[in-house]
């Protein structure tokens, strides 16, 4: 633990007048924890035939095993994603753990090389966003987690060669980062001497689920930010699926609070809805219900939480979300997710190719299967509707998996299936490579970058050559 680690956060005196009216609420989420929930002869009807007895005892029989899915990632659910999840296959999918996650454990143990870029514990510092992990659980656990390495508590190699499990940040020592890396950027022009990176405008507060803490450790987090400088903070949360009366009267006052306080800075909720079971109702015949004023008919605490959310000017509310095998798959409900979100004021951002987490194999699309179904679902969508982008986070920075071709290109060798083309939309230090892509002829098997190392046509972006050098070079 460092000197910093140990003082406490200490509010000026308008943080303080904005905390001292900030209310929490005990959440009741009727959380089921572990598979040993579903086992036993006094279950409930509903608890009973969520598992069959041959998953259960699949599962069970890998218990202390190297194929162990709960040492993977712990079960979890809330109540009231069950309850909607006994009634959509994709939503049991996303939730309830299977035998096949631990068939191949080939993965990275810390998925984007995060360390690489974390000068501080539970900082990631890319472009001009920090991501900082304020908890490490969320109300429920996805399966195909990619902060698995974070929520099962698993020790990782760091950069300097020592191993041990990914912490949280914590406000003074965050606080004082920013200060000083943008003092630093101040004194030099608008740039790092070292990094060439610019002012950590943003901060991404993310997890685990922050909106898991109770408000007055999320308001504590807002004002600290605020008076650090910081102009958008964002919120990343799949607490809307799992637990949407998390968003109640006392976490709107607080924000309206902060709001009042801090007017100068934005609030970014960057929300996680995979599937429309997640937000829509259905009837009895399992179909989505038609609104008589258009549109469908939402699930009524989640339809309320994104009102309340997207009526207030001061947040951008927007849907990002990995393509998962058995969870969102299919075109058309793609097509009805995109559309329903747009018309209710929530943007449609990224959909991920899914990162190369361990175990990655049994949740990832293939990147071209990913493409098609993220532009056949697109087809019938209006331009505002389908803003969305493919997108793979390379070790270099995000990309964009820009198209999928299927005819030859005349006159250049390899090209025969197709090519694929890939856009860097940021680098993780600076912007000069923004926008350069690299083509690579196809391979439909692949699912990684890897899969097309022995196939790169072009590649002013970097991604093929870079990605194999140390990652402390990749500077
Ligand atoms: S909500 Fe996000 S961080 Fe939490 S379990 Fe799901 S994927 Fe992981």
């Amino acid at each position: 633990m460092t000197e910093t680690s140990k003082i406490k956060y200490q509010p000026t005196i308008k943080a303080q007048k904005f905390l001292d009216k900030v209310e929490n609420t005990k959440y009741d989420r009727g959380m089921i924890r572990g598979l040993n929930r579903f086992l036993g002869d006094k279950l409930s009807e509903e608890m009973k035939d969520f598992y069959s007895k041959e998953e259960l005892e699949e599962l069970m029989s890998l218990k202390g095993t190297k194929r162990d899915v709960e040492a993977r990632m712990p079960v979890k659910i809330t109540n009231h994603y069950f309850q909607i999840a006994k009634n959509s296959l994709p939503l049991q999918n996303l939730i309830k753990a299977s035998p096949q996650e631990t068939d191949d454990l080939e993965g990275a143990p810390d998925p984007g090389k995060q360390m690489t870029y974390s000068p501080l514990e539970g900082l990631i510092h890319k472009y001009e966003l920090g991501l900082i992990y304020v908890v490490d659980t969320c109300s429920a656990h996805c399966r195909f987690c990619y902060r698995e390495e974070l929520i099962a508590r698993k020790e990782i190699k760091r950069e300097d060669g020592t191993v041990s499990s990914k912490g949280t940040a914590k406000i003074p020592e965050l606080v004082n980062y920013i200060l000083e890396h943008n003092k630093v950027v101040n004194e030099n022009g608008g740039r790092h001497p070292e990094t060439n990176r610019e002012k950590l405008r943003e901060i991404l507060m993310s997890g685990g689920d922050p909106m898991v803490l109770p408000n007055n450790k999320l308001a504590e987090w807002f004002a600290a930010l605020a008076d650090a400088g910081i102009e958008s903070i964002r919120v990343g949360t799949k607490e809307l699926a799992f637990f949407p009366d998390r968003f109640d009267h006392t976490f709107f006052d607080m924000i309206d609070n902060f709001n009042h306080s801090y007017p100068e800075v934005q609030l970014r909720m960057m929300i996680h809805f995979n599937h429309p079971d997640e937000f829509l109702k259905k009837d009895e015949n399992g179909n989505y219900i038609n609104n008589p004023n258009g549109g469908l008919v939402w699930i009524e605490s989640t339809g309320r939480a994104i009102k309340e959310l997207t009526n207030r000017n001061f947040i951008t509310v927007i849907n990002q979300a990995p393509f998962i095998k058995g969870i969102n798959e299919d075109v058309d409900e793609l097509r009805i997710m995109q559309r329903e979100l747009r018309r209710n004021n929530v943007s449609n951002q990224y959909f991920f190719c899914g990162r190369d987490i361990v175990g990655h194999k049994a949740f990832n699309l293939n990147i071209e299967d990913a493409w098609n179904l993220l532009n056949d679902s697109q087809k019938g969508l209006s331009g505002v509707e389908s803003t969305a982008r493919l997108s793979i986070t390379h070790y270099l920075g995000k990309t964009e998996v820009v198209a999928v071709t299927n005819e030859p290109i005349p006159g250049f060798p390899g090209t025969e299936n197709g090519v694929v083309i890939f856009k860097l939309l940021r680098g993780a230090f600076d912007a000069p490579k923004k926008g350069k892509v690299a083509i690579v002829a196809r391979n439909p098997n692949a699912i990684w970058f890897s899969g097309y190392e022995d196939r790169v046509i072009f590649d002013e972006a970097g991604l093929f050559t870079e990605s194999m050098q140390s990652t402390s070079s990749i500077k």
